[in-house]
């Protein structure tokens, strides 16, 4: 077992003891909570491009909440056991969320970079048709992942569409907008953790203006994170990408910041072109300011460094950016972390907008977006928040208690256990 399925099923062991006492019929309990260890279906088969042959599969972990839904990635080193950890990973996240899917996840063990745009159409219709008969809007519903995009996810349409013989655009998310995509997703990931930053500082009484905040990270998430953060009143003091970090503890100007990556590569050119103060990653992630927000790598804080982290929380926009270890080590020193599976959870949020809108055949504007993204994430934050004082645990623990409840919880419903 590889160490993110490994880490993903050990967390559903520990938050599971903290839920047990709330269920009178334990054998009924643990039967659920061995299901969730396990996906409901894995879907494998081999994909033909031309002469190439390549390993696929698709894990759909639990649909007692709703329809599967997860991310299709195209990556060399991928497996069944990655894939397993991200749908269940998935699932939690639907479920804290108060969204109504299950977690699903596909996978190409595949090189993407060693195809062609010919080649990458071909893999995603072939792709497309291997798991034609297990998804559309309410069985599973795929999105882009890492080497996916919303071309794919169109390719991906089209095929499906021509299998079964009429429109159904709910099938998939993260689409362009011209093939009913929804406003707002690109920068949804990092809106979803500004609102719950917002919400988490008003329960501090942190004033924005007084704090600092740190962004290890300048992609997707890390950009957009960074900017409405800004926005908001807050001082980013350092933001990097895999070069370095810029530094500059009056606060930085994201969008200057974006224009001088695009012009130099890099951050490390930036810096050196610029005259503008560098960092290292790893000095970033110590820096002592209010909020560190690694957006970039798992594992970024661990056993290594974790005595070093001396920000006042740490907000986790990557997914899976702190160990266990130091998990419990920040837990321990009074620094809370709030979790991936909250605070990434904008994305998957405003694709169940783009899957409303795609059944309703009604489209939102933008500002409708983030109005309803806020609502739905603000409320996760408040109910996690509320079970970690009632508890008195993590809100990490938290979360995963309040997800596990609701997956259990429906199962029981349904009567699967
Ligand atoms: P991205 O590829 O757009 O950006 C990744 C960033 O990380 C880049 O700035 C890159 O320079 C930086 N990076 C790479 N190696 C680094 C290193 N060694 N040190 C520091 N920085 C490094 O990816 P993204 O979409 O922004 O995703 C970032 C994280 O957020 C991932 O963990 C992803 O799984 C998670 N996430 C993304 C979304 C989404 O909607 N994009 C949703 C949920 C979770």
């Amino acid at each position: 077992m590889n160490a993110i399925l490994g880490a993903a099923l050990t967390q559903i062991t520990e938050s599971s003891k903290v839920l047990e006492a709330d269920y009178t019929d334990k054998k009924r309990f643990k039967k659920a909570i061995d299901l969730i260890k396990v996906p409901q279906r894995v879907i494998k088969g081999k994909v033909k491009v031309g002469s190439k042959v390549f390993s696929a599969l698709r894990v759909e972990h639990n649909d007692a909440r709703g329809p599967f839904k997860g991310g299709i990635r195209f990556h060399q080193d991928s497996s069944e056991d990655e894939a397993r950890a991200l749908a269940t990973l998935m699932s939690l996240k639907c479920a804290v969320a108060g969204i109504p899917y299950g977690g699903g996840k596909g996978v190409i063990i595949v090189d993407p970079a060693k195809l062609t745009t010919s080649e990458l159409k071909e893999l995603s219709q072939e792709y497309t048709k291997l798991i034609t008969p297990f998804i559309g809007p309410w069985k599973d519903v795929p999105a882009p992942d890492v080497n996916t995009d919303g071309q794919i996810m169109a390719w991906m349409l089209e095929t499906y569409e021509t299998k079964i013989g009429y429109q159904a655009p709910a099938t998939f998310t993260g689409k362009p907008l011209e093939i009913g995509g929804s406003l707002g997703r690109t920068e949804a990931t990092g809106q979803g953790g500004a609102y719950v930053l917002s919400a988490y500082c008003k329960i501090k009484g942190i004033n924005p203006k007084n704090s600092t905040i740190a962004v290890q990270g300048f992609g997707n998430v890390g950009f957009w994170f960074g900017k409405i953060a800004r926005d908001l009143g807050f001082k980013i003091v350092a933001i990097s990408d895999s070069s370095g970090a810029i530094y500059d503890k009056k606060g930085l100007d994201i969008d200057k910041l974006g224009e001088l990556k695009e012009k130099y590569g890099s951050f490390a050119q930036a810096a050196k072109k610029e005259k503008k103060e560098l960092i290292t990653n790893g000095e970033l992630l110590e820096l002592p300011v209010t909020i560190l927000v690694p957006a970039a790598l798992e594992n970024s804080i661990n056993k290594d460094n974790m005595e070093k982290v001396s920000a006042e929380a740490v907000f986790e926009m990557a997914n899976g950016p702190t160990t266990a270890e130091a998990d419990r080590y920040l837990f321990e020193k009074g620094v809370d972390v709030i979790p991936d599976i909250l605070c990434n959870s904008g994305g998957v949020t405003v694709s169940y907008f783009e899957w409303v809108q795609n059944l309703s055949g009604y489209y939102w504007t933008k500002e409708r977006v983030n109005e309803e993204l806020k609502e739905v994430i603000t409320k996760a934050f408040f109910d996690i928040d509320k079970i970690k004082k009632e508890k008195s645990v993590s809100y990490r623990r938290a979360a995963n208690y309040l997800a596990l409840k609701r997956i259990v919880d429906a199962m029981m419903l349904r009567g699967r256990v």
